[in-house]
């Protein structure tokens, strides 16, 4: 699938959630198998090496668009799905990391267990925006005692220069506005 017919499925939502912000509606892309299809293989390439070697250990996705994508990559990955979640969803005991969104301010929690030590981790989300989430999760991995790998998106917005948020962390986007 070209990456025009790709960006032709993502619908722009003028002041949503709020006045001044254009939305970008992933979900066409999720409800069309085809396109679901090729955007969950390219983001796995971001766990695999040069030569197709899978060398990630763990997937994780973030509430909640973040789990539609992540938890198919770690399937095709042959890797366990960890959800970063928001504060107070988690059950048992978390690390939690503040931050500031593009609208808003949150916290993410990650379970202390879900990552062991040493392990190299793959994030994926579905829009990278002010990196704030990447930037979180990031840390998140780091209290647990692993590595991130690279992160995946299945769009960027470059204009708003997350990844400058993300340590060094290289990241990989489909589309790029
Ligand atoms: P950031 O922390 O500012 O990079 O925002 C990224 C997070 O907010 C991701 O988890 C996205 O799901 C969500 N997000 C921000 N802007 C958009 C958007 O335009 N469309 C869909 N999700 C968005």
């Amino acid at each position: 699938m070209a990456r025009s017919a790709l960006e032709r499925l993502v619908v722009d939502v003028p002041d949503f959630p709020e006045p001044g912000i254009v939305f970008k509606d992933i979900s066409p892309v999720l409800a069309d198998h085809d396109a679901f299809t090729v955007v969950i293989g390219a983001l796995a390439q971001s766990g695999r090496d040069d030569q197709g070697r899978v060398v990630v250990d763990k997937v994780v996705g973030m509430e909640a668009r973040g789990f539609i994508l992540a938890a198919p990559v770690a399937l095709a990955l042959g890797c366990g799905f960890v959800p970063v979640r928001k504060a107070g969803k988690l059950p048992r005991e978390t690390h939690a990391v503040s931050y500031e969104l593009e609208y808003g301010r949150a916290t993410l929690e990650l379970h202390r267990d879900a990552i062991a030590p040493g392990d190299r981790v793959l994030l994926v989300d579905d829009v990278l925006a002010t990196g704030g989430t990447v930037a979180a999760t990031n840390q998140l991995v780091e209290q647990c005692g692993g590595t991130p790998h690279a992160v995946s998106v299945l769009m960027e917005l470059g204009f708003l220069d997350g990844r400058s948020k993300a340590d060094g962390v290289p990241v990989d986007s489909l589309l790029t506005i």
